[in-house]
């Protein structure tokens, strides 16, 4: 039985998790750095220590400070939350040698996961279809011409520690090639510390569409559904919705049983995500996601079932408490991650809140740890909070969602508020008609001051 959890994030994803806690009779321990003293997951914790200085790598991804922090306050358990330590399987490793029971999977998937390349020939092992292109890491150009001319061109570059859209380069043709193998290649030695690359077909108007998925580590798996998070700007996801507009029933019940299987094949446990991309009725596989993601809430709200809560009970040994035939999905959900940034340039806008007020009423969550007086630190991720509006159906949740736009209140910085409005207000998005590259050229042909 888990008691104590330390939770070892920021901003909104450290106070939902704090929430699940709250609610399951579990105390939490805040961690923060010094310039995230006056923070919201800091001011509501049981408990809070500070593990070091504003920079996430002296602080939020400081391991040993973590650990020792959890040590001090005797917490049985450490939630990553996303970004920093989430996905980091040494850190994974070193929190079970402390006896601390680690709120995810295995330290073996996560590093399995992590290696793009290794999870691309696991998961096609187990029966996940996967995009044409290399058969594992290319090492000369030489190879890279081969086998972009046996894929067809255009092909994309991708690191193998890839992550946050970073490490990859489209090549369209054989004379762009030489330009993206050494652009990707140096682009993840750099940002990764690891120059494997390999090579994927490069699909021109696909959709981003996600399955997540629940394992107890008892051999019960279940999915619960998919978000479709197509709308992305350089590769980073804006606006999610669920069910996606995309699928029809049967697309939809395939590609959750193929998944299901594939995480019990594996050995799974936790809550994971597998990340496909969608182009003419087929799904192929681009990474899974060993981790509690941003974009959870949409799938929350359209099944009813709590991610964090059962991702605790079962890091605490306890199998699901339900099958897949229990699961019920009611309505639609969208979600906007509302950044601290000029809505036209997108650079940050980092500073102090003045008025402040969340919209609220019938289907909206606001996950955020903003107030009034409040300072945004210039440190962070400038995502500040996440509205999620849920509703009967995709019609009455744009309704919804417009009106909860037009009532949330953030002064003092930019946000990301008008983009937001703009987009869902464009015929294409109305329409459910969108793809991967669709937000870029609707980001492009915004009218200038
Ligand atoms: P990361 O781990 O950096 O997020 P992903 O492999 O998940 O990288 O890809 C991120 C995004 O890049 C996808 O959501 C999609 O928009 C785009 N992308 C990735 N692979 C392809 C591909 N083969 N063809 C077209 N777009 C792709």
């Amino acid at each position: 039985m888990i008691e104590k959890i330390l939770i070892a994030n920021r901003g909104e994803i450290a106070l939902r998790i704090q929430r699940a806690c709250r609610e399951m009779g579990i105390q939490s321990v805040a961690v923060h750095s010094i310039a995230d003293a006056d923070a919201m997951h800091v001011r509501l914790a049981d408990e809070s220590i500070c593990i070091g200085p504003p920079p996430a790598r002296e602080s939020y991804l400081n391991t040993h400070a973590i650990i020792s922090a959890a040590t001090i306050s005797n917490a049985d358990a450490i939630h990553p939350g996303y970004g920093f330590l989430s996905e980091n399987a040494d850190f994974a490793a070193m929190v079970e040698e402390h006896d601390i029971a680690f709120i995810g999977p295995s330290p073996d998937h996560i590093r399995l996961m992590g290696d793009k390349i290794a999870a691309k020939k696991a998961v096609a092992d187990v029966g996940i279809p996967i995009l044409p292109g290399s058969d594992g890491e290319v090492t000369s150009l030489v190879d890279a011409q081969e086998i972009a001319m046996e894929t067809g061109y255009p092909i994309l570059i991708k690191a193998a520690a890839g992550g946050g859209g970073r490490g990859m380069k489209v090549a369209e043709d054989p004379a762009g090639l030489e330009e993206a193998y050494q652009f990707a290649r140096t682009e993840a030695e750099l940002a990764f510390g690891n120059d494997a690359i390999y090579i994927e077909k490069f699909l021109s108007q696909p959709r981003h569409i996600e399955v997540q998925v629940l394992a107890d580590g008892h051999g019960n798996v279940v999915h619960l559904g998919e978000r479709d998070c197509s709308l992305q700007r350089r590769h980073q996801k804006v606006l999610e919705e669920a069910p996606s507009p995309a699928l029809n029933q049967t697309q939809r019940d395939a590609i959750g049983e193929t998944v299901t299987q594939a995480v019990k094949a594996i050995g799974y446990k936790s809550a994971g995500t597998i990340e496909f991309l969608f182009e003419d009725g087929e799904f192929y596989f681009i990474e899974m996601n060993t981790r509690l993601q941003v974009e959870h809430p949409v799938t929350e709200m359209i099944c009813g079932i709590d991610l964090v809560r059962e991702m605790i009970r079962v890091a605490g040994g306890a199998p699901l408490g339900f099958k897949q035939s229990d699961i019920r999905f009611h309505g639609h959900a969208i979600e906007c991650r509302i950044n601290a940034e000029d809505p036209r340039t997108f650079n940050p806008s980092p500073g102090r809140i003045g008025d402040y007020h969340a919209p609220g009423g019938l289907g909206v969550r606001v996950d955020s740890g903003l107030y009034s007086g409040y300072a945004v630190p210039p440190y962070y991720d400038s995502m500040i909070a996440k509205l999620i509006v849920h509703a009967t159906n995709r019609n009455e949740c744009l309704m919804r969602l417009r009106r909860a736009l037009e009532e949330f209140v953030i002064d003092g910085i930019s946000t990301s508020i008008p983009l937001h409005q703009g987009l869902i207000g464009a015929p294409d998005f109305i329409n459910g008609d969108y793809d991967i590259h669709w937000l870029e050229t609707f980001v492009a042909e915004l009218p200038g001051d």
